[in-house]
């Protein structure tokens, strides 16, 4: 088996760390070894496969607590979903052949031939869209690079330079594995003179030196929903890397970056607005203009209200994302705050000697009023 590699290390995150953290620490990661940033560096390439599966399974707190307690299938390269992110799962690679194959072949010792190469299902891609806070609310289209691997127009993925054809490995001849001892003890590894894939190219094609594949960026125009969020991740079925030998495409994921509001807050479903009204208005109530996502609507402040008193509108919130093409709709929920001046003018302090002249009962005696002798005590030392 593989060995379980150290996502927390790879993110340089600590064991501890909170799901914001692990997010941070991915951001950056990612940013930096990005494969638009660092074209044809085949490291930065392996660390940014790695950057990814390791945030696949630390940002999913279903999987984190998988992996945490030790089980779950997370090998290198065999994640659930067929391994993630995966710009480097292209290259064929002797050690993970192995371990396929072990799996495959290993301990019945069933003998599978291969006849010809399988078909395989294309890799996921994940991509990060920014958008702003209306976008995100209304739903939008945007443009998107994706760097991907994708069928080389020259040899049309064969590998083999055009004219030619690839052969079927005579080490192998054309079954991918090797048998060692016998019976048994007899040990299935990937062929070493075709790494597995039961022919070899003789003539490499001049183009993609013999790996059928290149590295393109794919430009797109992806719809991104209306009602996703900072965090989001949707899924473009297909949209991924092209399958190799007729196999499918795979999908592509969109992590949604949403530039905040500094106007509403998301709460879940739905959308918190801070209304500031005056001391004058949570006495006296009055009516207050407030922004909702279809333009101003006026709100009827009741007298008495107290600081922090939530007023709903429901439904005009954003849309539910799950909800698909029937458009349910969360809440905008609006929290008064009485508005305190800092600093007082001279009529200002005239007029607040006034109400406290009239306004001068001790709204804390209800705190005492059931907490026996003790509470009594405190009361009446105090008043
Ligand atoms: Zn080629
Ligand atoms: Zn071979």
């Amino acid at each position: 088996m593989a060995s379980r590699p150290d996502y927390y290390k790879t993110l340089g995150v600590d064991k501890k760390a909170s799901a914001e953290d692990i997010k941070k620490a991915y951001r950056k990661l990612a940013r930096k070894y990005h494969p638009d940033r660092n074209p044809d560096d085949k490291g930065a390439e392996a660390r940014f496969k790695e950057i990814s599966q390791a945030h696949d399974v630390l940002g999913d707190p279903e999987k984190r607590k998988q992996y945490d307690s030790g089980s779950g299938p997370f090998a290198t390269g065999a994640g659930p979903g067929g391994g993630f992110g995966g710009f480097g799962n292209f290259d064929f690679d002797a050690s993970s052949m192995g371990d396929i194959l072990s799996n495959l072949f290993g301990g019945g010792g069933r003998s599978g031939a291969r006849q010809r190469p399988r078909s395989e299902r294309g890799s996921d891609l994940e991509a990060q869209v920014s958008i702003t806070f209306d976008q995100a609310i209304s739903g939008a289209q945007v443009p998107l690079s994706v760097p991907m691997h994708s069928s080389c127009p020259t040899c049309h993925g064969t590998g083999a330079k055009p004219g030619t054809q690839p052969t079927v490995c005579p080490r192998c001849e054309g079954r991918g594995i090797e048998t060692q001892g016998q019976g048994m003890f007899s040990i299935s590894q990937p062929c070493s003179r075709c790494g597995g894939s039961g022919t070899i190219i003789e003539d490499p094609c001049p183009t993609c030196q013999g790996s059928g594949a290149v590295r393109t960026v794919k430009k797109l125009r992806v719809n991104i929903p209306a009602g996703v969020r900072d965090g989001s991740r949707i899924r473009l079925a297909g949209k991924g890397e092209p399958g190799r030998r007729g196999g499918p495409p795979g999908d592509l994921y969109l992590i949604t970056h949403v530039t905040p509001s500094p106007v509403f807050k998301r709460k879940g479903d739905n959308l918190e607005v801070e209304v500031p009204i005056t001391i004058p208005e949570a006495l006296r109530g009055g009516e207050v203009q407030v922004p909702t996502l279809e333009g101003a609507k006026t709100l009827r402040v009741k007298p008495g209200t107290k600081h922090g008193t939530v007023q709903r509108l429901r439904g005009e919130g954003p849309p539910k994302l799950a909800s698909g093409s029937s458009r349910q709709r969360g809440d905008l929920h609006y929290r008064f705050v009485i508005d305190v001046p800092e600093k007082l003018t001279k009529d200002q302090e005239a007029a607040v000697e006034t109400l406290a002249a009239t306004m001068n009962g001790d709204p804390r005696s209800r705190l005492f009023a059931t907490s026996g002798a003790r509470g009594q005590g405190a009361r009446d030392g105090g008043s």
